[in-house]
């Protein structure tokens, strides 16, 4: 039987989250907003208008080029793309097509069982979104809201061997591109689209055979099982004799299957040529210097600096940099790694914790402010602040617990201050309140009682309520202490000590 390989490259449009569009000073995000309220003469392709370069725009895509380890182009050029479609007034696209802002480059994908797999792009330019149609009662309706919503576009080379290395691909994107600032990433509202073009060949063997193109995939397990399923079609075809024929094929994620579209334009048929209206986009050598040393390498490590997002007044292109604002970026990988080597987290832990930059950051924040060990730390918030965060629908940054509350309490728990549990219902109270937890303990009497004589009569009282466990007890059977133990906390509403409980029943029961 022939073994077969699947050769997968993804297309990906990525939303830059810059304030404003990438040619006019329309907002940039306008989810939700009714249709054709957020356009321009401008971005709706009106005559006469001229479009103005969103450096904002610029500097992101430079950002994501360093982060993808791309060649950052000194001189970039802007060219139209030719074609008609309803939600594209102008009748071109404003792209750039033979000297984009980045060539080449690559994201290293680790793979579940361990390997690595370096995927490489092609290029990444930046281009202008166009509006988008609907039929509704019989009619098309046209919204240009999205015209010139910045985009940048990284093509992969086709590497990528199944449905499951492309959504881990994605998946490792979506993550850098909220680490370092750059998009919002939320497939749903179209921030990070993905075209896959999928083929087959013989294992072994290096030819492209014919592809297919499969669009509107809009979630990673969409991107997942739509190539699985493309892959296995084509497999089918090519094993009954038939021939795999190039066409697009749409994604119905409510059934789960492939629709066949349309036969695909070829480049020639767009008739690019320069963007008379722009001029070429200049980076000096010290801005492509500037924009590369951003990102930490291993072995390089900085200490950690809280996350700053990138702002169009960080860098200004055109001008000479005088004073670097950003901080260093470690990527999520190099954080990961140094998590695992650096504080003994689990994989599992580290993987999580570095999920999210903020969450990271957080992280350190609260390992550097608190005297336990930072596995204790990492325990409470993967146990706990988690799901806080999960229940409140909050990231790490939009937290009023801050790293400091967080590590004030552990420090209560550690010392023995305040029980555990009134630790966790502290963090919910801090979030809710404001307030300090040390001012909710010492407010709301939550501290454990220490106290020597209150301990004391609190033991005696149990001992007389329950004479014949204590008799079991000094006959012999010593695994009641923790039911002693139990029965003192009942009493204390959970407030005893329990180190001291234990101790002083001890000493008590065997007078
Ligand atoms: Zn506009």
């Amino acid at each position: 039987m022939t073994q077969y390989e699947i050769v997968v490259g993804l297309e990906t449009h990525i939303q830059l989250n810059t304030e404003t569009k990438i040619f006019c000073s329309c907002k940039a995000d306008s989810w939700g907003a009714e249709p054709n309220t957020n356009i321009c003469p401008v971005c709706s392709g009106l005559p006469g208008v001229l479009p103005v370069l969103n450096a904002e725009a610029v500097q992101k895509a430079a950002l994501l080029a360093a982060a993808m380890h791309a060649e950052i182009n000194p001189i970039s050029y802007f060219d139209r793309k030719n074609y008609f479609y309803p939600d594209l007034p102008k009748g071109y696209q404003i792209t750039q097509f033979d000297e984009p802002i980045g060539k080449g480059g690559y994201l290293d994908v680790h793979m579940p069982d361990g390997s690595t797999r370096r995927v490489h792009i092609h290029k990444l330019h930046l281009e202008e979104d166009a509006g988008k149609t609907k039929i509704e009662a019989g009619r098309r309706l046209v919204d240009f809201n999205r015209c010139g919503v910045p985009l940048v576009e990284m093509v992969t080379e086709p590497e990528l061997h199944s449905g499951e290395e492309a959504a881990q691909y994605l998946t490792e994107l979506r993550q850098l591109l909220r680490w370092i600032g750059v998009s919002e990433a939320d497939m749903e509202r179209g921030h990070l689209r993905c075209d896959a073009n999928v083929s087959i060949r013989e294992a072994g063997s290096t030819v492209l055979n014919t592809k297919t193109e499969i669009k509107n995939m809009n979630s990673i397990e969409s991107i997942r099982q739509a190539i699985t399923l493309e892959a296995q079609r084509q497999i089918a075809a090519v094993e009954a004799g038939e021939r795999v024929e190039s066409y697009t094929l749409d994604w119905d994620a409510d059934t789960g299957t492939l629709r066949k579209m349309r036969s695909k334009e070829t480049e020639a048929d767009y008739r690019y040529f320069r963007e008379p209206d722009l001029l070429p986009v200049k980076l000096s050598e010290e801005e492509i210097k500037y924009i590369k040393s951003i990102f930490v390498e291993p072995g390089e490590v900085t200490p950690p600096q809280p996350s700053h997002d990138l702002k169009s007044k960080d860098i200004s292109f055109g001008v000479s940099i005088s004073k670097p604002t950003l901080t260093q970026i470690e990527s999520p990988y190099n954080r990961k790694m140094r998590f695992i080597a650096e504080y003994q987290l689990s994989t599992y832990d580290a993987d999580i914790l570095t999920s999210e930059r903020s969450l990271s950051d957080y992280f350190e924040e609260a390992v550097r402010l608190s005297s336990a060990a930072p596995k204790t730390v990492s325990n409470w918030m993967m146990n706990d602040l988690l799901r806080l965060m999960n229940d409140l629908g909050k990231s790490a940054s939009e937290l009023r617990l801050r790293p400091t509350d967080l590590a004030e309490i552990i420090g209560l728990v550690e010392s023995g201050k305040i029980s555990p549990a009134t630790g966790k219902a502290l963090l919910k109270k801090v979030e809710e309140s404001g307030q300090k937890p040390a001012e909710i303990v010492a407010a709301e009497g939550l501290g454990l009682i220490g106290d020597e004589d209150a301990l004391r009569s609190q033991i005696a009282a149990v001992l007389s309520e329950s004479p014949n466990e204590v008799a079991s007890f000094r006959a012999g059977k010593e695994s009641l202490l923790g039911w002693f133990v139990g029965q003192v906390m009942r009493r204390t509403g959970g407030k005893a000590d329990p180190k001291r409980t234990r101790e002083l029943l001890l000493e008590m029961l065997k007078k």
